[in-house]
Formats: C-alpha cells, sequence, structure tokens
C-alpha cells in the first residue's frame, strides 16, 4: 500500500452572513477521497477525512455544545480576527490616502513645471516688450525732415 501524505487541519465553523451564525461546513466534496485530515477543537481525538465522516462528526453531542458556544469559546481568536480586518481596512485607507497625496504632489509638479516655464516666457516678451518701447522711442524722437520719405519701420522686424 502506498503511503499517502495527509496534510492535518483545523476544521473551522464557517460564519454566515446571512443568519449571523457559526454553521457547520463540509470540507468535503460527497463521495471524493481527501489526503486531507481535519480535526475539530470540540475534542481532542476528533479526525474525518471524508464527507461522511464530517457528517458524523457534526451530529455528535460535544460538536453539537461546542458549535452552540462556538463564539464564547472562539472569542479571542474571533476579537484577533477582526482586530486584524479593521487594520487592514484601515492600512488600505492610508495607502488610498498616499497615492492620493501622492497624484496631488504630482499635479503640482506639473504646475511648478508650468509656472516656471511662464515665467521664462514673460522675462522673454518684457525683453521684446523693452525693445520695442526703445524703437519707438527712438521714432517718436526722430526728426522728419524733406529726405526721409522712404522711412522703414524696423518694428516690422519683429
Ligand atoms: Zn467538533
Amino acid at each position: 500500500m502506498a503511503l499517502i501524505e495527509v496534510n492535518k487541519r483545523l476544521y473551522e465553523l464557517q460564519f454566515d452572513t446571512t443568519t449571523g451564525e457559526y454553521v457547520d461546513t463540509s470540507p468535503f466534496i460527497k463521495g471524493k477521497r481527501s489526503n486531507e485530515e481535519y480535526y475539530c477543537s470540540c475534542k481532542c481525538d476528533s479526525s474525518f477525512n471524508t464527507f461522511s465522516g464530517w457528517k458524523y462528526h457534526t451530529s455528535l453531542k460535544v460538536h453539537q455544545n461546542y458549535k452552540k458556544n462556538y463564539m464564547f469559546l472562539n472569542k479571542p481568536l474571533l476579537d484577533a480576527r477582526a482586530m486584524i480586518i479593521d487594520m487592514k481596512r484601515e492600512s488600505n485607507k492610508q495607502t488610498n490616502k498616499y497615492k492620493g497625496l501622492k497624484l496631488r504632489y504630482r499635479e503640482l509638479e506639473k504646475n511648478i513645471e508650468s509656472q516656471n516655464e511662464l515665467k521664462i516666457m514673460i522675462k522673454k516678451l518684457e525683453e521684446e516688450n523693452k525693445c520695442l518701447q526703445q524703437t519707438i522711442s527712438s521714432i517718436n524722437d526722430y526728426t522728419v525732415t524733406d529726405s526721409d520719405e522712404e522711412f522703414e519701420d524696423c518694428s516690422m522686424n519683429y
């Protein structure tokens, strides 16, 4: 007979969100063999590795009593799980907040970049404006004589 490695697992009741109670749910498929052996905390020597074994175990009085008091007997475990869920939720919230701030930071960085570009453009325009002002004032200062009829507007060069 070949040796089959058996995985020992702890059997746990499942929480039914509709009723708000802990219920028995088979870890096995009916009529199918499994190499997983489950142990239930209701008693020390409990083990089952088939659907019918599980069915039989859940019908035992000791298991029924355990099921009735499941929340009380497993309070530390259930509290710890609830705490982990809360912490994960909080961690996700913080991660999302961080991602949001990172996006905002990138947006602000882009704004700063475009503001710097605008500053450069403004400086350039100011220089051009200064040059134009100088041209205009030199035109205004120009004394028109008869020989200046073919005067060329140098501002057209801009
Ligand atoms: Zn049990």
